[in-house]
């Protein structure tokens, strides 16, 4: 195979948008969204919508849901749930595709890693989530109008929410009934360094466990008190003793609190953590294994909250075909594509959860995610965006074989 004359005018006019885009890129950076910080994310939906309204889209804001007061040790995100976005470009009778991402980030919106700036000759630009997902995003966006351009018909549309970095809880009921009107879905996290596409994921989940005893002075009284810190070491070693990777069972407390002073017997201690399941019959394992853990205890009290949030994403069939047709279009664009497998999650093991075929990695190369260090490769943003359109050209020619 090779580029078709559509495909070719595809790849020219993207390339011709470079500097537009590393403009857009910069300008995007600039606004802070880490922190649910909702002026920044305000703006940057406004900005984004505005290009998809450009293209005849409708848009809807969702509200989004409360999220489990307990999730968080230190919830940093204070205000209102922030809301998802929704736009909508129906076309014809052919498949119909849903593309997004998330626009908030983890960076602090009063830190100093606050703008883009390049290095390496200009080859590379560092700024906060500028891979994670901002330069995604564009590169989503500039597909589209591209395909709009050239006129190509499709069915789109493009959801942007604001919470992946804290687990989706706000967006994930509107995230699942937005994916159901879709037949394949398209996500612009970041690929992986070596520009591999990521075809299937664990699933995840948060839980708390809170042990609790009887305070007493430890001069006077000792013997009277139960320990809750004793009491969670037993959690944690039980917890500890769960974990095994090579059946892609991980079970990590990551932050305990417990205790008010040295010379008192502790009545109250908790401890959060993540899992992470390579399939359910392990996610109900290790339910079952927190439901023993609150069970009678010979020490304390132990009381256990967990929320499995994301399902794991296996090679389902569909995505297999999806992220096949997306391989061709990279060789075609002389842009290897290998596949990849990775330990984390996004919003993709929630939109293929209700069945809709999703690949999530279609972002730019970059890497330091999470990292004041966070930096892409400039001219993944032109390739990118080449790939995704040649893509989305293919899948409005029906060529998606399921
Ligand atoms: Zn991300």
């Amino acid at each position: 195979m090779s580029l078709s004359a559509l495909e070719t005018r595809l790849r020219d006019l993207i390339a011709a948008r470079r500097d537009s885009m590393l403009a857009d890129l910069t300008a995007l950076v600039r606004i802070p969204t880490g922190y649910n910080h909702a002026p920044g994310l305000d703006e940057t939906r406004g900005i984004l919508t505005a290009r998809l309204a450009a293209l005849g889209a409708s848009l809807d804001l969702i509200p989004g849901d409360p999220k489990p007061d307990w999730i968080d040790p230190d919830a940093f995100a204070t205000g209102s749930p922030p809301s998802t976005a929704v736009a909508r470009r129906p076309r014809g009778e052919g498949p119909r595709v849903l593309l997004g991402g998330h626009l908030d980030t983890v960076h602090d919106p009063r830190g100093a890693f606050d703008r883009l700036t390049l290095g390496d000759n200009g080859e590379i630009a560092r700024g906060p989530g500028a891979a994670d997902m901002k330069g995604g995003l564009l590169i989503a966006i500039v597909a589209l109008e591209a395909i709009d351009e050239a006129g190509v018909p499709l069915s789109w549309g493009f959801f942007l929410n604001s919470d992946e970095e804290t687990g989706s809880y706000h967006s994930d009921a509107a995230l699942r009934r937005i994916a159901k009107e879709y037949d394949a879905g398209l996500i612009f996290e970041p690929a992986l360094p070596d520009g591999s596409l990521v075809v299937e994921r664990p699933g995840s989940g948060q839980f708390q466990v809170r042990t609790t005893g009887v305070p007493a002075h430890v001069g006077r009284d000792f013997r009277k008190g139960v320990s809750a810190i004793v009491g969670m070491a037993d959690c944690i070693k039980s917890i500890s003793d769960m974990a095994d990777p090579d059946r892609g069972l991980i079970a990590s407390v990551g932050v305990v609190r417990g205790g008010k002073a040295t010379n008192i017997v502790p009545d109250e201690c908790t401890a959060w953590g993540n899992v992470r399941f390579r399939d359910p019959a392990i996610a109900s394992e290790i339910a079952t294994r927190f439901d023993d853990l609150a069970r009678p205890h010979a020490v304390a009290g132990v009381h256990v909250r967990y929320s499995f949030n994301r399902p794991a994403k296996p090679l389902i069939p569909g995505t297999r075909a999806l992220a096949t047709l997306a391989q061709a279009a990279a060789a075609d664009l002389g842009q290897p594509l290998p596949f990849g497998v990775t330990g984390g999650v996004c919003d993709g093991n929630n939109l293929q959860s209700v069945g809709l075929p999703t690949i999530d990695t279609l972002g730019v190369r970059g890497g330091g995610l999470h990292t004041i260090e966070e930096w892409v490769e400039v001219a993944s943003l032109v390739e990118r965006a080449q790939l995704t359109a040649v893509l989305l050209a293919r899948l409005a020619e029906g060529r998606l074989q399921t």
